[in-house]
């Protein structure tokens, strides 16, 4: 059964909860490649087999180099040393074409399996995210969401095609290059690693602040995105209001946190860097001066000396490499974090018994309600009706008495926090609720159409119905004539970037989406802003035909849709007050009547 959703971090945690390194959110993220291991695996061959060949070139250039000198100060015949370097760089273009083409089959290799790997998790998030409750949405602004998503994505992303591929092969060159100086010199090799403690230790105490840095950059920049996306999603009303100055001094100052707090891991960052590069190349100049010292005392030759300066910058680069990977891969832990978090969430009660088909009785039973976010705030209370199947039940009440609230129970966006919310006399907690809902259908006040055409925006009152069917829908909501008018009839595109309609317009296209939805219960949210006479007619005609036959409830703005009402619910702070005809109540001069003759036009 579905549970309130827990929380999910706000990303304002300090550094420390997640500057421990795990490697459950890395495991995570492999085990979506364990599905294209197929493609992953070789390129992973691939990459050992490149990062193994590039150790060649360092090898190839200390006998070009070093063997040369050596050579020719043993008193080698010219000719001979330069048939030998001859020798030498035809093999090593050999073997640099061998690692080229390797090197283009594993490159595409994990890109290829990564971003299969990567769809893969996005299509999971997703799918996830649509399957969790409403209140989840209501505690999370939408735009942070998305954001937050979509960046921590972007971060697994470059860890999984570029920094694990890369960590890979470092790997393998620090190995291989290790391998290589022990063997032509044991004891400069050891004078170099004296250096890597130091190095090791700069990581252990940088490496910490850096990482909770970077989360809380990545937190304060995911928080100026949301503010661009709010801003341009309401760009009507910023525009309206002559809010651009106050948007940009938001964007600006979400942008001074983000600048803040990247200053701050700057100076980690920096020092860091600064000493690392210090210590390494350091080490090699070093290693350098201890090597001629060898040389003169005879115990080093020409060659070696040379294929050791060459391997340990191998050997350097690598180390110098990892702490960025390591960051890299601690910024992946954040993030899978998140999404994991994400992940966990409850999605709401899919598992429940499936109704089969509604009759369209529902019933509230003593509900009452508070919404999770202002739970000090009873928004219904002790509210019990019945609605017999075919009926037409109007809701009035004055704006915030609860009547949108009751319809959000009714499509279990919420639930009641007593009493119980029955249909066809059965608990709807015990209901699936998309089989529940495929039974309902809204037509809410303010139209929303996607972009899309026409027909696909009537369309999504039931996937998947024929072209007919969408057009003898259009017909039954009055709404067939004017489509056609248009340049491209049911092709034509609506929506944000579409042919603008008018708000009757919009209304007849809903009713024609919940016609093909075909409910056993309607719930209409009236439009309180008033329609032309004609425009009136032919909506009143078409939801007139729409709730033929079917469970209606209305919020009711209107004198003549409480008349053709069977019976009328009179909300006013969150009790149920009168319940009975508009004449009844009429005569009983109470709340409802007041309400009539004040708002009901
Ligand atoms: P009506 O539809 O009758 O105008 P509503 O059902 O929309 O009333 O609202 C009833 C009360 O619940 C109002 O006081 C409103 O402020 C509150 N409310 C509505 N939606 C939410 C929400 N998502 N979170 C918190 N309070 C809400």
């Amino acid at each position: 059964m579905g549970s309130h959703p827990g929380r999910m971090s706000k990303g304002s945690e300090g550094p420390e909860k997640s500057a421990r390194f795990s490697t459950q959110g890395l495991r995570w993220v492999l085990s979506y490649l364990r599905p294209h291991r197929g493609v992953f695996i070789p390129s992973i061959v691939a990459l050992t087999l490149t990062a193994g060949l590039s150790l060649a070139f360092p090898w190839f250039m200390k006998e070009l180099f070093g063997g040369s000198v050596e050579d020719l100060r043993k008193g080698v015949d010219g000719a001979e040393v330069l048939a030998r370097a001859n020798r030498t760089i035809l093999l090593l273009l050999a073997v640099l074409a061998v690692q080229a083409v390797i090197g283009f089959f594993r490159v595409q290799g994990f890109i290829r399996s990564g971003e299969a790997a990567l769809n893969d998790l996005r299509r999971d998030v997703f799918g996830h995210l649509l399957r969790l409750p409403v209140p989840f949405f209501q505690e999370h602004r939408a735009g942070a969401l998305s954001n937050r998503v979509a960046a921590d994505l972007g971060i697994v992303r470059e860890t999984l095609i570029t920094t694990l591929p890369q960590a890979m092969r470092q790997v393998v060159i620090l190995a291989g290059s290790l391998v290589v100086i022990f063997i032509m010199s044991w004891k400069l090799s050891l004078a170099m690693l004296g250096s890597v403690p130091l190095v090791v230790l700069a990581v252990a105490i940088a490496g910490r602040k850096v990482r909770g840095h970077a989360k809380a950059a990545q937190d304060a920049l995911a928080e100026s995105g949301t503010v661009i996306e709010e801003s341009v999603q309401g760009i009507a009303d910023v525009k309206a209001f002559t809010n651009e100055g106050f948007e940009a001094q938001r964007y600006d100052g979400a942008l001074e946190s983000f600048f803040r707090v990247t200053l701050r891991g700057a100076f980690a960052r920096a020092s860091f860097l600064a000493f690392v590069i210090f210590v390494m190349f350091g080490t090699i100049g070093a290693v350098a001066w201890l090597g001629v010292r060898m040389m003169v005392a005879g115990n080093l030759s020409e060659t070696e000396f040379t294929g050791f300066v060459l391997f340990s910058v191998f050997v350097g680069a690598s180390l110098g490499s990892m702490p960025e990977m390591v960051s890299q891969f601690q910024a992946m832990t954040g993030a899978t974090e998140r999404l994991r978090e994400v992940m966990g969430e409850t999605p709401e009660n899919e598992g429940g018994e499936a109704i089969g088909d509604l009759s369209g009785a529902l019933s509230f039973e003593q509900v009452g309600f508070r919404y999770p976010s202002r739970p000090d705030q009873r928004v219904l209370e002790g509210v019990d009706f019945a609605i017999a199947a075919g009926s037409r039940v109007a809701l009035v009440g004055p704006s915030g008495a609860g009547k949108s609230t009751v319809f959000s129970l009714i499509l279990g966006f919420h639930r009641p926090e007593s009493g119980r919310v029955c249909f066809d006399g059965r608990d709807a907690a015990t209901l699936d609720l998309r089989s529940l809902r495929k039974g309902i259908a809204v037509v809410p006040q303010e139209v929303m159409l996607f972009g899309g055409s026409i027909l696909e925006n009537i369309e999504y009152g039931r996937p998947g119905a024929s072209t007919e069917e969408v057009r003898e829908a259009a017909r039954q909501a009055n709404a067939h004539e004017f489509i056609e008018a248009l340049p491209e009839g049911y092709a034509t595109t609506v929506g944000p970037r579409g042919v603008k309609l008018s708000g009757g317009q919009r209304q007849r296209i809903a009713i024609a989406r919940a016609i093909l939805a075909d409910p056993r219960i309607l719930l209409l949210d009236e439009a309180t802003s008033a329609l032309d006479t004609e425009s009136e007619r032919l909506v009143n005609e078409a939801l007139e035909r729409l709730m033929q036959g079917r469970t209606s409830l209305v919020i009711a703005h209107r004198l003549s849709t409480v008349r053709h009402a069977d019976r009328l619910l009179v909300f006013n702070h969150g009790k149920l007050v009168e319940s009975g005809t508009h004449e009844e109540l009429m005569e009983e001069r109470g709340t409802y009547r007041l309400l009539a003759e004040t708002q009901l036009a």
